[in-house]
């Protein structure tokens, strides 16, 4: 793996980073307890009639979808980076062989190379 290749997914990665925790950061508070975990706010609208009870539960309901899709892109960067300290980024999980580096460029936290997560899609 080249160096300059490492070092701009590096940035890349870091600023994802940096991103997704504004994100979450936005939605919910920071668990205390639990790392890398966000506790989204329940919405108070200051309403309490149906309509407005309604809107706040599928306001919450939204934020928790996204929360927890926010949270797996953000450990799957916080992976890479780690990936990338060790050197073994860019190598897939499943088979160990060098995943493209289009791949990479086009999805930086991939863990698993083109051939492997193919045979997993079909599987499911
Ligand atoms: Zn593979």
């Amino acid at each position: 793996m080249m160096q300059d290749f490492l070092n701009k997914i590096k940035t890349q990665l870091l600023e994802d980073k940096i991103r997704l925790e504004r994100d979450l950061t936005d939605l919910g508070k920071k668990d205390t307890k639990i790392p890398g975990h966000f506790d989204v706010q329940y919405p108070e609208s200051g309403g309490s009639s149906d309509d407005d009870n309604a809107m706040e539960v599928s306001e919450y309901a939204d934020g928790l979808s996204i929360g927890s899709k926010l949270e797996a892109e953000l450990r799957d960067t916080v992976k890479a980076l780690a990936a990338i300290e060790k050197g073994t980024y860019g190598v897939c999980k499943y088979c160990g062989k060098e995943i493209d580096i289009k791949r990479l460029e086009a999805r930086p936290t991939s863990s698993a190379c083109i051939a492997c997560k193919k045979t997993l899609t079909q599987e499911m």
